[in-house]
């Protein structure tokens, strides 16, 4: 049997078919109208194409196949039969809207284009079979203007500006002024833009409309916008999207008409109570669009807004109960909040689209935590929902409470957050300011999908113009920037590059600091405080750390690091670099003096030095860290990084070591390195300066021992060594480092555990593990470096290729943000295995940055490695994936 490439919706459709209410097949909107229409809601009739079919049409040089035409042909029939009317009758004719909807919402894929079916015979059908004409006009120039922007190509500039002078004429401010007359004659000026844009009329044959807007809903797969978005949100350029045909129905039939955008519950803060806006009398995107203020939905909103335009509650009374009988209907059904799309046409309640709402993770946290209790879902399901990387909103800074705001005026608060930097007025200027290092505010009237790319390279998003659900509101939240959206006393002069915030003068460059939790902005960079765990975020950790196995350590070097780690959960290092500690100020001439000494003993004198500081450092983060484990790496940049450049440091240094400068430049010249990634470092410098590693050993045994002394409790050091390829080398290390642990619990008088191991971050290493598991008592995957030696690119010099890599899809995402699982993973599996296989209690952790990332998180689940480790922000995120992985798995 072949498989069904468009599925009819609505009347009396079949629904049964499982592959229509997946959304693979049917796409996101398809797949939940055909849901809506099967649980008995009020959805137009229409049909769903297939992402199968889009994929097929664009493999095949982008021509439909005979199958594809045969089965539009019947759907269109279902759609016709069940609405009573036919598709380009003259009389009475049938109109649709087409809609792209892919697997998950994209934005960059084509607008929908609505009233298609209309032309200049089947107008005069619609104003007679109405009793409208004004309606009738209206929709007709609606369509010309969508038709020939999206489908034509034709710059929708040109029909605003005709739209903006015929009102200007007649003195009109908004367009439902416009009367049928009105409307007629732009519709006659729309038609001649298009003649002289596209050299020929708008198509009048109604096939050809429907035809030529599925092609380009197909097409808009493969356009710029939608590629930029599938690459910022990882999302696979062979999923295609489905097209969506539907009956219309009218939300500009006059007073007892309506459209509308709603939420079961509030997306911004989880609260339960109805939310959204509509619009009287308007169609389409005129909501989110920001044409006219929109209005509220409830009566309590309204009021606490100080609003006067009535609610949907108070103005269409009987939709309105039927709309919230449909929400109850929904959130039972999908047990999630669900995000919808309705029309009222004359009275009556029509779906247009519901599907999970985005959310701010403070409101995913809310709901989760909140539908648990409430007995929709249960805890596991709970942990499921929360998307670890949307905690990361929560867990950065929040604008401190007591520091002073010079509020310049406050806007929507449309995405929570504390943002601060400098006002850019475009998206090319936002990302090329953010590219160079720079903190940037896209300031807008409003945003479009073209701006897409400067809100992600920005801090936070403000608009002029807009609500809580236009596009920036809506793109800010899935991205999880604040947004300030609506803020009326913004004006903006582009010629200029200068703005007004109410009465302050400012241009682009300034600085500037929004509240995207209470809509404030404000003069200046005010400064933050740190986040913490509480409340719904606490209550859902609990859930987390009861379902997953894997242990969360974090990558952290200081004190401070360490107590936020610790506050965030982290339950042990897993990554302690020492070289910082060479860096320091305070330390780099001693360091220096180290490294460029003739011999040993020169050496020795230095590294006598750093000892009592390399021991402070250690003392410091133990304290923090008593009873838990701590894996310390041991040095492992190149030497030559800490060397000197300019000439006063070489002079500093001769007076500090008593040598010439020539003969300091002579020797730091020897020390250069064609390939230092590849060169001398890492347990390289431990096998050929045995001193160096023998202090920091020294160092660490001291003071875990100090530790023990005062407090009672000692961390568990493990003690790493870097860039093993060999056993031999972790061989001669270990016994290095045995000898010092000997040497200092004989002259303190007491002993405490400790562990050495290496990092597994070189493919021989990985592929030698079975060996080197006999020298070593724990691996841990350093995965930046395994990565680069795997595919022999540095992460440094990638940034020029890898994007296209990943566009051309060579890389499904950036191989150093999530593991390579199909390439690096299987050393890293490979490894594992072999270890075990020697040692059967290896301890398994990993340490790169990959430890933060749920994608490579779940991969280590599937290995079974006892840990990972990540920065301390991320603490709570790899908490979040470690037990949404133990979910998966089990
Ligand atoms: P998007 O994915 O951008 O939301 P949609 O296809 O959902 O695109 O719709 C654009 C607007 O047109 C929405 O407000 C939607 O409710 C409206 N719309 C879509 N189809 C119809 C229809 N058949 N009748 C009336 N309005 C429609
Ligand atoms: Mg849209
Ligand atoms: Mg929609």
């Amino acid at each position: 049997m072949t498989l069904k490439t468009v599925y009819v919706f609505g009347g009396n459709a079949d629904h049964s078919d499982p592959r229509q209410k997946d959304k693979t097949v049917a796409g996101g909107k398809g797949a939940n109208l055909a849901e809506m229409a099967s649980i008995g809601l009020p959805v137009p009739p229409g049909f769903t194409i297939t992402t199968e079919e889009c994929v097929r049409y664009l493999q095949d040089g982008a021509d439909f196949s005979d199958d594809l035409r045969t089965a539009v042909a019947a759907a269109l029939t279902h759609v016709e039969a069940t609405v009573g009317k036919r598709f380009g009758d003259a009389a009475d004719p049938l109109l649709v809207s087409v809609r792209s909807g892919a697997r998950v919402s994209m934005p960059g894929m084509m607008d929908t284009v609505l009233n298609l079916g209309l032309n200049d015979a089947t107008v005069q059908g619609l104003a007679t079979s109405s009793g409208d004409a004004r309606f009738a006009w209206d929709s007709y120039r609606r369509f010309i203007q969508m038709y020939s922007d999206v489908v034509l190509g034709i710059d929708h500039g040109l029909f605003e500006e005709a739209l903006e002078i015929a009102k200007e004429d007649k003195g009109f401010y908004n367009d439902t002024e416009m009367a049928a007359e009105d409307w007629q004659a732009l519709v006659a000026e729309y038609n001649t833009i298009v003649a002289d844009e596209l050299g020929r009329p708008f198509p009048q044959d109604v096939h050809e409309q429907l035809w030529g807007a599925i092609r380009a809903v197909f097409d808009s797969w493969d356009s710029d916008r939608a590629k930029v978005y599938r690459r910022l949100n990882d999302i696979p350029g062979d999923w295609g999207t489905a097209v969506n045909v539907q009956a219309m129905v009218f939300g500009n039939m006059g007073e007892t008409s309506a459209t509308g955008v709603a939420f079961t519950r509030d997306p911004a803060t989880g609260n339960r109570a109805y939310y959204g806006e509509y619009l009287i009398n308007a169609q389409g995107e005129d909501v989110v669009a920001g044409i006219r203020t929109p209005q509220y939905l409830t009566k309590a909103a309204r009021e606490t807004a100080g609003a006067k335009p009535l609610s949907m509650e108070e103005a269409l009374p009987d939709a309105y109960a039927e709309l919230a009988r449909v929400f109850d209907l929904l959130e039972l059904h999908y047990k999630d909040m669900q995000d919808i799309e309705f029309t009222v046409e004359r009275g009556k309640l029509w779906m247009l689209q519901t599907r999970s709402g985005k959310r701010t993770a403070k409101a995913a946290l809310k709901m989760a935590v909140d539908m648990v209790a409430e007995g929709l879902i249960d805890e596991r399901e709970a942990v499921r929902r929360v998307d670890p990387m949307a905690l990361d909103q929560l867990l950065h800074p929040t604008l401190d409470p007591k520091a002073e705001r010079n509020v310049l005026t406050t806007g929507l608060p449309a995405s929570p957050g504390a943002a601060a930097g400098k006002i850019v007025l475009d998206a090319d200027t936002a990302e090329q300011w953010a590219g160079r290092g720079e903190k940037v505010i896209l300031v807008r009237v409003e945003t479009s999908p073209e701006d897409i790319h400067g809100m992600h390279a920005a801090q936070g998003i403000l608009t002029a113009r807009g609500g809580m659900t236009s596009h920036a509101a809506v793109v800010a939240r899935g991205m999880g920037r604040p947004c300030v959206s609506g803020a009326g006393a913004v004006s903006i002069d582009r010629a200029t590059r200068k703005l007004r915030i109410g009465s302050t003068e400012l241009k682009e460059g300034d600085a500037i600091t929004l509240d995207g939790a209470t809509g404030q902005v404000m003069l200046g960079i005010v400064p933050t405080v740190e986040p913490e765990l509480a409340g719904d975020f606490g209550t859902l950790m609990v859930w987390a750390d009861k379902l997953r196995r894997m242990k969360v350590r974090t990558n952290a070097e200081t004190p401070d690091d360490c107590r936020m780690a610790r506050q965030f959960g982290a339950e042990g290092i897993g990554l302690c670099r020492t070289e910082h500690m060479f860096f320091e100020a305070s330390r780099i001439s001693l360091v220096r003096q180290m490294i460029l000494a003739d011999d040993e003993a020169g050496r020795r004198r230095a590294l006598e030095q750093l000892l009592p500081e390399q021991r402070a450092d250690f003392t410091a983060i133990f304290e923090v860290m008593a009873g838990l484990p701590c894996t310390i790496r041991l040095l492992d940049p190149p030497l030559h990084e800490f060397l000197p450049h300019a000439d006063e440091d070489f002079a500093d240094l001769a007076d500090a070591t008593g040598l010439g400068v020539d003969h300091l430049k002579r020797r730091a010249g020897e020390l250069h390195e064609f390939n230092p990634m590849l060169g001398h470092r890492g347990c390289r410098l431990g096998i050929t300066y045995p001193e160096i590693y023998e202090m920091q050993a020294r160092a660490i045994f001291e003071a875990v021992c100090a530790v023990k002394a005062s407090s009672g409790e000692a961390p568990l050091p493990e003690i790493m060594i870097p860039l093993v390829a060999t056993k031999r080398e972790l061989a001669i290390l270990r016994a290095l480092i045995d000898r010092v642990a000997e040497a200092v619990f004989a002259e303190v008088g007491t002993r405490v555990e400790y562990l050495v191991g290496t990092m597994i971050e070189l493919p021989r290493a990985a592929l030698m593990a079975g060996d080197i598991a006999e020298e070593g008592a724990f691996f841990s995957f350093g995965t930046n470096d395994l990565t680069q030696t795997t595919l022999g690119v540095s992460r440094d010099d990638a940034a020029r290729f890898l994007s296209v890599y990943v566009d051309k899809g060579i890389f499904p995402r950036d191989p150093f943000v999530s593991l390579d699982i199909e390439g690096v993973g299987q050393l890293v599996e490979l490894a594992a295995e072999r270890g075990r296989a020697t040692r059967p209690d290896i301890k398994l952790g990993i340490c790169g940055e990959h430890g933060g990332d749920p994608a490579s998180i779940a991969f280590c689940e599937k290995v079974g490695l006892d840990y990972v480790s990540a920065s301390p922000y991320r603490v709570p995120i790899a908490r979040l994936a470690a037990a949404q992985a133990a979910l998966k798995k089990a």
